[in-house]
């Protein structure tokens, strides 16, 4: 990066009357000048800010070069596990290399590169079979699906109806309770209609949420639907033209891969969904299309959910034909060391890869998170000259490039399961996916960031934290996406939160999300490298200020360790329900797994991740 703004020019004017030529802080005190200048003495000696210059030297110049090569098709959308992926990897070691970062990882042949093994498993569609009143139904010709392993071998399907599958205070398919615990639940896409075609949940009998036969129709459900504890979500297509739209309709999940860490096992549960035509849905039900139609119309007429009229048949088998290919993969890690502090590391990270080619469209990611790679080694290099020139930062610090992140975070969860530093030592990870575009609530204004989780483990990363962003050219910070209750559920959403689940403080920066999130169009062109340029500069200074001060951020007090550590038995005898007339409050113990993956266990199965 030797076009980028000229560190000396920077250095003496950020300096004032400090030599930065020695790389220590020095006071030029010429003796005999006391005398004639005694103003200049008497003044305090005036603590440089060594941190401007080397924020100064993230310029959108230089963060559109890095971004110009990742985000180019040549890099082939760098799909975890695949040639652009490890080209970009390549490339991000090379610079951490060129810039005089150490590379940490012991054993490896390649010191910037921490390498796992994973396996992919995909699921072949028209080798996969539904088997109903004596007849054979094959995938894609008359279902669509998602599948995991437990439909590996043949299963006799359990289908259960549940009407349009929907719980609402006008429309209840679910007035009586009933056990849907590993069943198959067969419900109708679409909403339920009045006889004259309106919508009986939609305001004035417009469409509700529940309208489209797609994913969006399917996700309105999720809240009610996934807490059925069922196997498998069947969904009925409401006529042939619907079921041939459900490619398109179903796009962001069809076709997905499964990927799992060498050395565990498949993926037990997870969610199962059938797309069927209403063929395959009314044999299912041990009925025809006609009396399909027959229960939409009953309920048009009742205004109101009316009880099943199917029996479901309970001969109906599944098989999922499973291809599984193992793969390497592989996270990019650049090291700086600190001083005097040097066994504290503060995490600036981010994702390089993203979802790689597609109908032989390359996805190139250039926001999503060529962006937050390209902020990283722009801060390592910014970082890096500092300390050549003497102004190192007392903590270390770690620049974490992650691969599988659109996959399900699974750099960050490699790395935080077998970290290189301790998590006990880590301060902080700054986590940035997504920071050059100015998204629809900011239009025409893009000095603004987005900050996720800064308050969530440590209060005063997060004192911190804006207290950094009014010393220094101060961005508008939108805290929309911290609200707990925020539907985007951005906190679960990228790599930082592989170590909050570690009590490691976090700070999540995005620009937010835009039309050509995960979609081909997501392109350099569209990047706001001014925008972008700011946001980092205020990352930069946070890192620094987190990397200086004397004391680390500490967690919450509720957060830190009790050094109680009760033995597994014990807890067996703690579970147990806790509840006091007086006190309108229950509290249930049970002693269960933690709940696999990265999701809050209450949420939704449906969401995509970023
Ligand atoms: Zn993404």
């Amino acid at each position: 990066m030797s076009k980028q703004f000229p560190l000396a020019v920077a250095l003496l004017l950020a300096a004032g009357t400090v030599s930065a030529q020695s790389g220590k802080i020095k006071v030029k005190a010429k003796p005999g000048r006391a005398t004639t200048q005694p103003v200049a003495l008497a003044a305090p000696v005036a603590e440089t800010d060594w941190s401007l210059p080397y924020a100064a030297t993230i310029t959108p110049v230089g963060l559109k070069a890095d971004l110009d090569v990742l985000a180019s098709d040549a890099y082939e959308g760098r799909e975890t596990g695949k040639k652009g992926q490890k080209m970009a990897a390549d490339y991000i070691a090379k610079a951490f290399a060129a810039d005089g970062l150490a590379g940490p990882v012991a054993g490896s042949d390649n010191p910037y590169i921490q390498h796992f093994g994973m396996r992919r498993t995909s699921l072949d569609l028209p080798a996969s079979i539904v088997k109903a009143g004596g007849q054979t139904f094959q995938g894609k010709r008359d279902f669509y699906a998602v599948l995991t392993n437990e439909f590996a071998a043949p299963i006799t399907l359990q289908p259960v109806f549940v009407g349009y599958g929907i719980k609402e205070d006008k429309y209840s398919d679910f007035a009586t309770p009933a056990d849907y615990t590993g069943k198959d639940i067969v419900l109708l896409a679409g909403e339920p209609l009045n006889a004259q075609g309106k919508s009986l949940i939609g305001a004035e009998g417009k469409p509700s949420a529940y309208a489209p036969a797609t994913l969006a129709g399917l996700r309105a459900r999720g809240r009610t639907i996934y807490r059925l504890g069922a196997r498998s979500f069947i969904v009925v297509m409401p006529t042939a033209a619907a079921f041939a739209a459900a490619p398109k309709g179903y796009s962001m999940v069809l076709g997905r891969e499964d990927l799992v860490f060498d050395g565990d096992k498949e993926k037990k549960g997870g969610v199962n969904i059938f797309v069927v035509s209403p063929e395959v849905g009314a044999r299912l039900l041990g009925a025809t299309p006609a009396g399909l139609d027959k229960y939409r119309q009953s309920v048009a007429k009742a205004g109101k959910a009316v009880a099943s009229p199917f029996k479901p048949v309970d001969t109906a088998t599944a098989q999922a034909k499973l291809n599984t290919e193992p793969f390497g993969t592989e996270n990019v890690l650049g090291y700086l060391e600190g001083s005097d502090k040097k066994d504290e590391v503060i995490v600036l990270s981010a994702h390089y890869d993203h979802l790689g080619i597609k109908d032989g469209v390359v996805f190139n990611g250039a926001d999503d998170d060529g962006s937050g790679t390209v902020s990283v080694l722009a801060m390592a290099r910014a970082f890096s000259q500092a300390k050549k020139e003497g102004h190192g930062p007392r903590r270390s610090l770690l620049f974490l490039a992650n691969t599988g992140e659109e996959e399900g975070l699974l750099g960050s969860q490699y790395y935080t399961d077998h970290p290189i530093f301790p998590l006990e030592k880590t301060v902080a990870d700054l986590n940035i996916d997504m920071v050059g575009r100015v998204d629809s609530l900011h239009q025409g204004k893009g000095d603004y960031l987005y900050l996720v989780g800064a308050d969530r483990l440590s209060t005063e990363l997060n004192t911190l934290s804006e207290a950094t962003n009014q010393q220094y050219n101060p961005v508008a910070l939108d805290y929309k996406y911290n609200d707990p209750a925020d539907p985007e559920q951005i906190y679960y959403r990228s790599d930082h939160y592989n170590f909050a689940k570690h009590n490691v403080p976090i700070i999540f920066y995005t620009s937010g999300l835009h039309p050509q999130y995960h979609k081909a169009t997501d392109d350099v062109e569209l990047i706001d490298f001014p925008a972008m340029a700011r946001r980092d500069q205020l990352i930069f200074h946070t890192a620094w200020a987190l990397a200086e001060r004397d004391a680390r951020v500490a967690l919450k007090p509720e957060l830190l360790p009790t050094g109680f550590t009760p033995v597994p038995a014990d807890l067996d005898r703690y579970a147990g329900t806790y509840a006091s007339a007086q006190i309108p409050l229950k509290i249930v113990v049970t002693h269960e797994a933690p709940p696999s993956r990265f999701r809050p266990p209450a949420s939704p199965p449906f969401r995509s991740m970023p």
